[in-house]
């Protein structure tokens, strides 16, 4: 078997994998978009035999929902299927359905967690790994004997942290290990778990009144951390309609509040019209009539028009709200807060594509809502990885999904610095 890494050796979002079997089949794992924070953004990458010309690949396995490892599926040609886990696959329906990119007519071919896929001389079996994104998946990939185990995107601290352990556990050792190393140019110190990032919550909304929270709506994780608190700090709970959506894809117990008494659902980017009908009109009428019927009307109408909340709420917002939250306070006010928990560098005005960030949080200012960074890395800490080592006991790693490659090889003997375009025997 071969790897190689068409994008990845020194870049954060977009990496792009290609394996080959001793009889010449060819898959991808991940095609995805350069990290942004906006879709507007996205940096379009053509390859051979998947996006155009004779087809070259039997199929592309997609880790995870977040954009820098999906976002350019819609760019595969038709015949070649796209494999990902099936809630990720209604996460990214949702998510694709609410955004005006492009839309996506491929070929999803939805998988359940350790059932193997066969695909000419290659087998393929997903696990679940954790991460920020819901369940992210590591794949096994095996050929002739020989065993590679991409890891796609993961950490420990996450709620799904034992899982992920334990599906190490069960895998055991492997002739490639291929990790990520995101955080390795950053810094070292331990982040702190999702749990104790939910106490942090509680502490900061004993203090206030509103609190408006910018996080990314697919870090279900982090949206699981802040209901919690919520709920124990006796707040009601605020969430737009496209997050509401993807909860309601979601087969999960520690996700099924929507209809609880405290959780209000909202149509936001509506805040010049005065009533709901011209509200809700407003916000589809772009759609699909499909897309009312499908997304909107299941909603409570009812809890709809509370779209402008009293009192003491926790509100998850995006960074096209920042007029909803204006129109929402000139109603009521009281101690509002802002809470960023996000990576950092979103609002680095260093980085490509933060404007719109930093545009929202100007605007936050200018209404005098302070802000206060409450976040943790979906991403594993040194220590992680070192534990993943230790279990997976590779006789080969590579490094991809971080912006130098060359550190990983200060710790561990059997690591291989490889560059974007090599091909690497297993
Ligand atoms: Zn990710
Ligand atoms: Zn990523």
């Amino acid at each position: 078997m071969k790897v190689k890494i068409i994008k990845g050796t020194h870049q954060i979002g977009g990496c792009i994998t290609e394996v080959t079997s001793d009889k010449g089949t060819k898959i991808i794992i991940d095609f995805g978009e350069e990290l942004t924070d906006e879709p507007k953004a996205t940096v379009d990458y053509e390859l051979e035999g998947l996006t155009h010309g004779k087809t070259k690949y039997k199929g592309v396995f997609i880790t995870h929902s977040h954009g820098d490892h999906i976002g350019l599926i819609s760019n595969i040609k038709k015949n070649i299927p796209i494999y990902i886990e099936e809630i990720s696959a209604k996460i990214f329906e949702v998510s694709n359905a609410f955004c005006s990119g492009k839309p996506f007519n491929g070929t999803l071919k939805k998988f359940k967690f350790e059932e193997k896929i066969y695909i000419d001389d290659l087998v393929i079996t997903p696990y679940r790994t954790d991460h920020s994104a819901y369940n992210s998946t590591m794949f096994l990939i095996e050929n002739n004997g020989k065993r590679v185990l991409h890891l796609g995107d993961y950490r420990s601290t996450g709620y799904s942290g034992k899982t992920f352990y334990d599906n190490l556990k069960k895998i055991g050792s492997v002739d490639l290990l291929i990790t990520e190393g995101t955080n390795l140019t950053s810094n070292d110190k331990i982040p702190t778990t999702e749990v104790a990032l939910k106490e942090q919550a509680k502490q900061i909304f004993k203090k206030y009144k509103q609190i408006f929270i910018l996080q990314a709506s697919t870090n279900l994780d982090r949206l699981r951390s802040f209901r919690e608190a919520a709920l124990e700090t006796g707040k009601k709970f605020v969430l737009d309609i496209s997050t509401a959506n993807i909860l309601k894809a979601i087969d999960d117990p520690n996700y099924q509040y929507l209809n609880d008494k405290d959780v209000t659902v909202w149509i936001p980017n509506a805040y010049s019209k005065s009533t709901y009908s011209k509200r809700v009109e407003s916000f589809y009428s772009h759609k699909d009539p499909k897309f009312y019927s499908q997304y909107i009307e299941p909603f409570d109408n009812t809890k709809l028009k509370k779209a402008q909340v009293h009192g003491e709420y926790v509100m998850l917002v995006k960074t096209s709200m920042a007029k909803d939250i204006e129109f929402n306070l000139k109603n009521y006010r009281d101690n509002a807060h802002l809470i960023y928990s996000m990576w950092t560098g979103y609002k680095d005005e260093k980085r490509p594509n933060t404007e719109k960030t930093r545009e929202f949080l100007n605007k936050m200012q200018e209404l005098n809502i302070n802000e206060e960074v409450l976040h943790t890395s979906g991403h594993a800490d040194l220590k992680t990885i070192k534990e993943v080592f230790e279990i997976i006991n590779p006789k080969k790693a590579i490094g991809i999904h971080t912006e130098d490659n060359t550190k990983l090889a200060e710790y561990f003997s059997n690591y291989v610095i490889v560059k974007d375009g090599e091909e690497i025997e297993v």
